[in-house]
């Protein structure tokens, strides 16, 4: 099969497409679609927050697909559709016990700490399998395990309420739209930080400098001290991304005298998930999908990403 394969670390140049062995234990799922992600393009250009496993490593955290053969599952069928819950999990430790799948003590990331989906066929088991509802397209369900389900959490922690006002920053992003659909969900006002006209139609307003109760920024050090500033007394600020570095300042006066409070996010739980997609297709909510590359133009996906409009996909 068909794979994009990362030999050693060190970014693009190591890279490239190969003709591999089909993996042949487990449930196998013929992948149709991937989408791209700051966590794969950090593996890619070698700068991820956690540890590459295997080498040769295969990259892509989030994929969509039919299972070509279900193995020993009698759960599963060939032929159904489904969504790949990316969080590696145990389910037998303490976090895992708790329904906190994404802080297992095991736990890692699929193409991250394991292989992914930019690959023609990946091998999993029944615990990492979620069936897209009927009128559900791959393409909408694509953007949902890692864009939609960070976002999700991120607002379950932050517990955003209605009527509440929210910040979004980068909210063009794959992470950022979810933000911005699902607080407008949640009946919250909603606030982006984007040149990006078309966040109007979400029903988001564009950011003037007010005060808010929440603030979702994903983007790392160089928006971090810029937009913490202007939390309300009882704000929260939720961050789950280091797309431009782990390190930002803080005046602990200003956390104390407000109440105000910061919340490490990251990844989800498969249960969210499940209500995520409940969500998602009785509200229809869709991300914008920029381009579509097949698996063997990824060098191209790659290299466009920073000036993205929209969601990169990679078609099977
Ligand atoms: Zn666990």
């Amino acid at each position: 099969m068909k794979a994009v394969v990362i030999r050693e670390p060190g970014g693009l140049i190591n890279t490239r497409i190969e003709d591999i062995d089909e993996p042949r234990n487990g449930i196998i799922v013929k992948v149709a679609y991937a989408g791209l992600n700051p966590v794969d393009i950090n593996t890619i250009r070698g700068k991820t927050n956690y540890k590459l496993n295997p080498y040769p490593h295969i990259p892509g955290a989030e994929f969509v697909g039919t299972i070509s053969d279900p193995g020993k599952s009698e759960k599963f069928k060939k032929g159904e559709r489904v969504i790949i819950f990316p969080r590696i999990f145990d389910g037998t430790c303490d976090k895992c016990l708790e329904g906190k799948e994404e802080l297992c003590r095991n736990g890692g990331i699929i193409g991250v700490t394991s292989n992914g989906g930019f690959a023609e066929y990946f091998s999993t088991d029944e615990e990492h399998l979620i069936r897209i509802p009927d009128g559900m397209s791959f393409e909408d369900a694509v953007s949902l395990p890692v864009g939609g389900l960070t976002s999700y959490h991120a607002l379950k922690l932050a517990n955003l309420k209605s009527n509440e006002r929210i910040l979004v920053v980068g909210a063009s992003g794959n992470t950022g739209i979810y933000g911005l659909m699902i607080a407008k969900y949640l009946g919250a006002r909603v606030y982006y930080i984007s040149r990006k006209e078309w966040l109007k139609d979400l029903g988001a307003e564009p950011w003037n400098g007010e005060t808010v109760d929440v603030i979702l920024n994903s983007l790392g050090s160089e928006f971090w001290d810029k937009y913490l500033g202007y939390m309300d007394a009882g704000g929260r600020l939720v961050t789950f991304g280091t797309f431009t570095g782990v390190e930002g300042k803080l005046n602990i006066a200003y956390l104390y005298t407000g109440e105000r409070s910061i919340i490490g996010s990251t990844g989800g739980t498969r249960k969210e998930m499940l209500e995520l997609i409940n969500i998602v297709l009785k509200n229809n909510m869709k991300s914008k999908i920029w381009k579509i590359y097949k698996l063997e133009e990824y060098e191209k996906a790659i290299e466009e990403y920073d000036k993205k409009d929209g969601r990169i996909l990679l078609k099977l």
